[in-house]
């Protein structure tokens, strides 16, 4: 992968974790009203001290998204980043777009999501209900 396009994805990912950090930042504010003090800045919520508090307090759901987003910023950094996961093959840019955090490409994606609906039908009374709207999800996992 080129320079160019690492940088791309490096901050598109970078992005993404700051909208996940925000919407957590709000939940916590509105669980906890008249707690914060005005003038309070919310970007501060980036120091290290935040992110632990940020973590424990996080669902399952944030978390593994933040995680695949941290994974993937350190696949960047070790230069790794965009190889799939299971076949070495290169990850087709245009998924990459579509999910700058994924670690497999199409087929093995495709594979992956076969063998896990034939286990799905083994017990298909106990399908576990998706997230609503959850492309994370939907297409990592
Ligand atoms: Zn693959």
């Amino acid at each position: 992968m080129r320079k160019r396009d690492r940088d791309k994805f490096e901050s598109k990912l970078s992005e993404m974790r700051k909208d996940i950090l925000r919407v957590i930042a709000d939940d916590m504010k509105q669980g906890r009203e008249g707690e914060a003090g005005e003038g309070r800045d919310t970007y501060d919520i980036a120091s290290d001290e935040r992110d632990r508090e940020i973590n424990l307090l996080l669902g399952d759901r944030e978390r593994k998204k933040l995680q695949l987003i941290d994974d993937a910023l350190a696949r960047i950094e070790s230069g790794e980043y965009g190889e799939c996961d299971e076949c070495g093959g290169e990850i087709a840019s245009g998924r990459l777009e579509a999910m700058p955090f994924t670690r497999l490409c199409v087929t093995c994606q495709d594979e992956f999501e076969q063998a896990q609906r034939t286990m799905h039908t083994e017990s298909a009374s106990a399908v576990a209900p998706r997230y609503p709207g959850g492309d994370f999800e939907d297409d990592t996992f």
